[in-house]
């Protein structure tokens, strides 16, 4: 990689880049930089099952064609783990992991990778009786020995409990901002700089707030930006857009990922969208910080809101994208209407990610788990899902009125 160009306004250009750009700390993930004056970096993350080598190596081609100079995959076991030197040493892109509740982890995947992220609201799930201090302390260390970096990847769907308790539970733009200062003040103490921070929310709206307040507070640190579970296309990369493209239009954000449900063979649409958000960046005009000033109730989508997770190694069963998209059909009805439902592809995370959602569904292999605002209502068949999340809304329709459903029906 050449050496970047001394201001912000000359940026190195691979494709189109904002034209106004903070500066931040320079971080290394191999021979990649994030931050500084480069490029901003975009990436994806493989939908294919880790421990399939030969299905993954193809993702990472498929999104490395289209434009990701990093691509990131599940390691959750030792499955993953076995398939995991071939897959790095085949990818035409660096790799970054994800390491879910089982943070130890690191140390096995961090010869093969060249950034690891951790989710702070995951820390606590293994070994209660070590502080999260120390927990993180040690990822330092093992990415510092292997020369890797690391992403603080906070998701308001799963915060951790400690910093949970601080917080009223709406606040969820504080209860972010809170867990990760937290996380870097810690990195920062122990000395460890190679770090980037993301702070995602389903909410764009809430996504420009938590990453404004951070960048004031950390100006420094390299963001990575997102929507989580921003869902189907198009409606997916319209939410990602209110998003980031406030965001890069200040000069925010040095590494972005689309997060768009879509099957394996489609996931190269999450760099065509990426690279579509910041063509639209650079020739929207400057925006005032203060035009960002959070409103003070934030809902992002009128209407309907239909949540779901980009798909990852984790999906438990293969037509989960095909359900997702059968929701969003038989629920056209309700479009108008105040509620959200959320589509997750895994009991990993999709019991957390569904708490505030009115209907919330998450795939087990064989059944789908459906949640209504909050409280467990049982497990269904792929076969019957439909028609209970359909007698679902129905009952929450008439809890709201009838009326404004049938003003849309007529
Ligand atoms: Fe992967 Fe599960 Fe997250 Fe979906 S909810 S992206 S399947 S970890």
């Amino acid at each position: 990689m050449g050496k970047p160009n001394e201001t912000s306004h000359s940026l190195p250009h691979e494709g189109t880049v904002p034209r106004r750009r903070r500066i931040t700390r320079e971080v290394r993930v191999g021979d990649l930089v994030i931050g500084g004056t480069y490029p901003i970096v975009l990436q994806s993350m493989c939908a294919t099952p880790t421990a399939d080598i030969e299905a993954t190596v193809a993702q990472c081609q498929l999104l490395a064609e289209a434009g990701a100079r990093l691509v990131r995959v599940a390691v959750d076991g030792p499955r993953d783990l076995a398939a995991l030197p071939q897959i790095a040493e085949r990818s035409p892109v660096p790799l970054a992991v994800d390491l879910q509740e089982n943070y130890k982890l690191a140390e096995k995947v961090a010869t093969w990778v060249k950034k690891i992220r951790y989710n702070p609201g995951h820390l606590h799930h293994h070994e209660r009786n070590i502080p999260w201090e120390d927990k993180v302390r040690w990822l330092a260390d093992v990415a510092a020995k292997h020369g890797c970096a690391l992403r603080v990847g906070v998701n308001c769907g799963s915060i951790d409990p400690a910093i949970r308790e601080r917080f009223p539970h709406e606040d969820s733009v504080g209860l972010m901002l809170a867990s990760a200062s937290a996380h870097c003040e810690v990195l920062e103490r122990h000395g460890f700089t190679n770090y980037v921070v993301s702070l995602k929310d389903s909410d764009p709206v809430r996504v420009v707030q938590a990453n404004l307040r951070f960048a004031r507070e950390w100006p420094d640190v390299p963001l990575h930006l997102g929507v989580t579970e921003a869902g189907l296309p198009p409606e997916g990369i319209e939410k990602t857009k209110r998003a980031l493209i406030p965001l890069l239009r200040l000069g925010i954000g040095e590494t972005i990922r689309v997060s768009l449900t879509l099957p394996a063979a489609r996931k190269s649409e999450e760099i065509a969208a990426a690279k579509e958000i910041l063509a639209e960046a650079e020739l929207a005009s400057e925006v005032a910080p203060e035009d960002l000033e959070p409103p003070a109730e934030s809902k992002a989508v009128a209407g309907l809101n239909l949540i779901s997770c980009p798909g990852c190694s984790r999906v438990e069963n293969a037509t989960f994208v095909a359900l997702a998209e059968q929701v969003r059909e038989i629920t056209r009805y309700a479009a108008h209407l105040p509620l959200t439902i959320a589509v997750m592809g895994c009991r990993v995370n999709g019991p957390g990610e569904t708490d505030d959602a009115d209907l919330g569904l998450w795939c087990g292999p064989n059944y789908v788990n459906l949640k209504r605002r909050g409280q467990l209502i049982g497990r269904f068949s792929y076969e019957t899902i439909l028609s209970e999340v359909k007698r679902q809304l129905d009952l929450l329709i008439a809890e709201l009125g009838g009326n404004s459903l049938q003003e849309n029906r007529s």
